[in-house]
């Protein structure tokens, strides 16, 4: 496996794959790996002939108050991590080398979702996600990129991006990994005080519970959002960010559920804010294609 830490050696190391007749499978990162983004690299290594990750932790996408500064950096376990995931290429630039003229002014633009949710919590997050997968995909060129659904709502913006802007690159969404009981992997699960980690799958109770109305004919959005949000509140170490029941193409706020919905969760545990998602689907409606191949569907919202 190569380490690559220069824009220009990387995108040379994906051209040469592809002159070698090698699908690029491009596997953004911020590191800390776990066994969520080996799922990515796994998926990238069955579908793909040539692995490439990205390690970076990309600062435009952290807000004022944010942890960019705390955030897990443990470079040589993720390199283990990759190697023995079947990469080829790690490249793993410092903030100089993707930014050389200091934080860019030109930025990809997220919309109105963007300032939604995540985005309404997160002032400017989205801008700095979709601005350095923007320079990433720039990069790469031609490829599969390899997306986590436990982010759907960047998962969302990014293949609105795509679908609005082109660059050459096909997005592949994976499941999220769990733990046993059910708290999706995060890198920052690890900050979490023994209570609060025994409090955080309360995320994934409210979430399957609610997937349970919604499958069983439960059609009031509302109800379903004051269930979620009455399953986190019942713990108290738990403090809510947002429940939300959205179209799962549209991103819209819903009512009333028609279709397949999105289900999505944000609270705060000390001061360790996690997310969570599943998809729910109302009797009667066919379920979009499932995640993890080329094929699956990407969301029709603009
Ligand atoms: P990050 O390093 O947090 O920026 O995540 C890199 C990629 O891994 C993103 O596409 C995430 O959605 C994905 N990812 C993170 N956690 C999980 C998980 N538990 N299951 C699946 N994918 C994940």
């Amino acid at each position: 496996m190569e380490v690559i830490t220069e824009r220009a050696a990387f995108r040379e190391a994906c051209e040469a794959a592809r002159a070698d007749q090698r699908v690029v499978g491009l596997v953004p990162t911020m590191g800390a790996l776990h066994d969520g983004h080996r799922s990515l690299l796994m998926a990238a290594r069955t579908q793909c002939g040539f692995v490439a990750m990205t390690l970076f932790v990309n600062p435009l996408q952290f807000g004022p108050g944010e942890d960019l500064r705390t955030y897990p950096r443990m470079v040589d376990a993720d390199l283990e991590v990759a190697a023995g995931s079947g990469c080829d290429v790690v490249f793993h630039p410092s903030v100089a080398e993707m930014y050389p003229a200091g934080e860019p002014d030109v930025t990809v633009d997220p919309g109105r979702l963007g300032t939604r949710l995540e985005g309404a919590e997160r002032p400017g997050h989205f801008r700095g996600v979709l601005t350095v997968v923007a320079k990433l995909f720039a990069l790469a060129g031609h490829c599969r990129g390899y997306f986590g659904e436990k982010d759907a709502q960047q998962l969302a913006l990014i293949r609105r991006m795509v679908r609005q802007l082109d660059p050459p690159v096909e997005v592949v969404a994976c499941p999220t990994v769990r733990e046993r009981d059910g708290l999706a992997i995060s890198s920052r699960n690890v900050r979490l005080s023994a209570v609060e980690r025994a409090a955080a799958p309360v995320l994934w109770r409210a979430l399957s519970d609610a997937e349970g109305l919604v499958r069983r004919g439960e059609h009031d959005a509302r109800r379903v959002r004051e269930h979620m949000a009455g399953v986190v509140g019942s713990r108290p170490l738990a403090r809510l960010g947002y429940a939300a029941v959205v179209d799962d193409e549209t991103w819209e706020n819903l009512d009333r559920i028609r279709g397949p919905v999105r289900l999505l969760l944000a609270a705060r545990f000390g001061s360790t804010r996690l997310i969570d998602n599943v998809l729910a689907v109302p009797p009667g409606s066919a379920p979009p294609a499932s995640p993890g191949s080329p094929a699956s569907r990407g969301d029709r919202g603009e």
